[in-house]
């Protein structure tokens, strides 16, 4: 008979480890590499996920940032309701359109006799009454002044109240909120005093996409926020949609690590209803994709006029406001991952890193023990005092090795191993996620140290990231060469007409090009028949950047046959 193990038996990580690598299978790769960590669980709703703590708390991290700026920029917060009107969602015919495929439905009997009403006591009926007779006599003055301009209002716009009763009388979940803020808007806008009117939400949204369900990057449901505003002009209301896109690139910049693109979407890209769609493109080298990573819109008047918010500007002038919205989603983590992570799996830049740094502790016997938790407890501290995330990861039962790739899989940016020789030595050494780097620190000038090393660290990875991107960037002339590059991995700037038409049918012609090589392959052996529509992904118009290389004279689009206007971002993308 075998004696029992006389401690706890240290369980090994590899059934726990990222196995595929990330320029091999990059699908697999992701799906691995955010379960593994911890970030999200799978649900039995296609396209649809859980965000466990881990990853939940990233999403905090981003809220707390862009909230503050939203805040600074005189928005308030707000919630509307989760359900919309048919009715209201078909009201702007290009925004239905734009979401005709994705929105979901209710299946409720909507039929009002159906309706249970719930019967209101005697008591509480009078009570009612009273306090509403109370409110009433303090709000008529108001009300009058406000009923007046109302009326003023409507009769100088002729507009008529709807009198036909609607058959669209589906209740839908809502894609995006425009149709259920701006009647409220309409209500709450009535003069120049009114505006700006700057109000955000922070919600979920449910879009029932039917391609490439992919966690946090395309989910059927996904955490956001939508900022809606009004303003008394459109250059006004222009000038706030560009600066909340400036302000989505610092997050992106400044939070994730990640280098955009900033620019403006193509006729054929630009968000249902708006006059302009600002943008920030993304770009994942492993697979040659951009990814939309935020945008902002910039409205006009098209939803002010048919939703009826006016106002009376101070020379008693009736006007249509001027609206912006803009919205960031839960889809920056799913492209922090796909960006920053390496074959060990997740990568975290510093400032959304839950532990930003993880002390393990090495020791062998007992008296090690107490010293190297003395010597950790007062790094922990000073930490802390300077606003360090800091974890000790203090299991008994696993090994240093264990922990090491167990932190290294979750991505914490820096790891602090402390033994006893390091205590020999006042030094701790330290180990770097990103770049693998180790080295050993000065244990008595740490709180220098590592806030010093975390901002290094999130420069080199904003920077690499930056530099990796532009690599994957060429300039090219002609479709053709255009094409070429984009087969290659790469984005491509290329002289654009900016016509309707031709977007079409850059997209169609990318389409039979990319069959064609795939053909040409399965012909040759080097790619099997079933694999030949895999992948093939259309080439897009991604943005027109605003940084603009100078266009030489008589350029031609490299599509249609007429002249280039700018430059244009084409490549494919999630
Ligand atoms: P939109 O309201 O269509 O402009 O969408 C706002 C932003 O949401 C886009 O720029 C994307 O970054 C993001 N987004 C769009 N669809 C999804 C989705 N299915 N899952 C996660 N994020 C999304």
């Amino acid at each position: 008979r075998r004696a029992p193990p006389a401690k706890p038996p240290v369980k090994t990580g590899h059934e726990l480890s990222v196995k595929d690598k990330k320029n091999e299978d990059f699908g697999q790769w992701y799906q691995q590499t955010i379960t593994k960590s911890e970030l999200v669980e799978y649900y039995n709703v296609s396209g649809c996920y859980i965000l466990r703590p881990y990853g939940y708390s990233i999403w905090e991290r981003i809220q707390e940032e862009l909230n503050q700026k939203i805040k600074e920029r005189g928005v308030k917060n707000a919630y509307f309701p989760l359900l919309v009107n048919e009715a209201d969602l078909a009201k702007e015919e290009s925004h239905i359109e734009g979401f005709k495929k994705e929105v979901a439905y209710l299946q409720k009997d909507l039929d009002k006799s159906q309706t249970p009403v719930e019967e209101e006591s005697e008591d509480v009926v009078q009570e009612t009454e009273q306090t509403e007779q109370t409110e009433q006599t303090e709000q008529t003055e108001q009300e009058n002044q406000d009923a007046e301009l109302d009326r003023e209002a409507r009769q100088n716009s002729q507009i008529e109240e709807a009198k036909e009763p609607q058959n669209l009388n589906r209740i839908a979940l809502r894609p995006s909120s425009e149709a259920i803020f701006y009647p409220a808007y309409a209500k709450w806008i009535r003069s120049y005093r009114d505006l700006p009117l700057k109000l955000n939400q922070w919600a979920n949204i449910v879009r029932w996409e039917f391609t490439d369900a992919t966690p946090f990057i395309r989910s059927r449901e996904f955490l956001w926020q939508e900022g809606h505003t009004a303003h008394a002009s459109n250059e006004e209301a222009d000038k706030f949609a560009l600066e909340m896109n400036d302000v989505y690139s610092e997050i992106y910049e400044d939070l994730l690590a990640i280098p955009t693109v900033k620019g403006v979407k193509s006729p054929g890209e630009t968000f249902g209803g708006a006059e302009r769609t600002y943008t920030n493109e993304l770009f994942v080298d492993a697979n040659g994709k951009g990814i939309q990573g935020a945008t902002s819109h910039f409205l006009g008047e098209n939803f002010s006029k048919i939703f009826d918010i006016k106002y009376e500007d101070d020379k008693n002038n009736i006007k249509n406001v001027a609206q912006t919205c803009w919205g960031f989603t839960t889809r920056s983590i799913g492209a922090m991952v796909m960006i920053h992570g390496d074959d060990k799996g997740l990568i975290l830049p510093p400032r959304i890193a839950e532990h930003q740094v993880v002390i393990v502790p090495i020791y062998k016997t007992e008296e090690q023990k107490e010293k190297i938790f003395a010597k950790i407890n007062e790094i922990t501290d000073e930490l802390e005092r300077r606003k360090v995330r800091v974890h000790v990861d203090d299991q008994e039962n696993r090994s240093p090795g264990w922990k090491f790739n167990h932190w290294e899989q979750k991505g914490v940016p820096l790891r602090m191993e402390v033994g006893p020789k390091d205590l020999e030595k006042e030094v701790v050494t330290i180990a770097i996620r990103h770049s693998g780097e180790k080295y050993e620190f000065d244990a008595n000038r740490l709180r220098i140290l590592i806030p010093r090393e975390l901002k290094k660290i999130h420069n080199q990875m904003l920077r690499n990231a930056r530099r990796v991107m532009k690599a994957h960037t060429r300039r090219a002339r002609t479709f053709t060469t255009v094409m070429n590059n984009v087969k290659k991995g790469n984005r491509v700037l290329a002289p654009w007409s900016e016509c309707p038409e031709s977007e079409k049918e850059i997209q169609e012609a990318s389409v039979t090009n990319i069959l064609n090589l795939r053909k040409r392959l399965v012909n040759k052996g080097e790619l099997s028949p079933e694999d030949l529509n895999k992948e093939v992904g259309k080439v897009k118009v991604l943005c027109i950047p605003d940084e603009q290389p100078p266009m030489p004279e008589g350029q031609m689009c490299i599509k249609s046959k007429k002249p280039a206007k700018r430059w244009a971002l084409f490549g494919k993308s999630y």
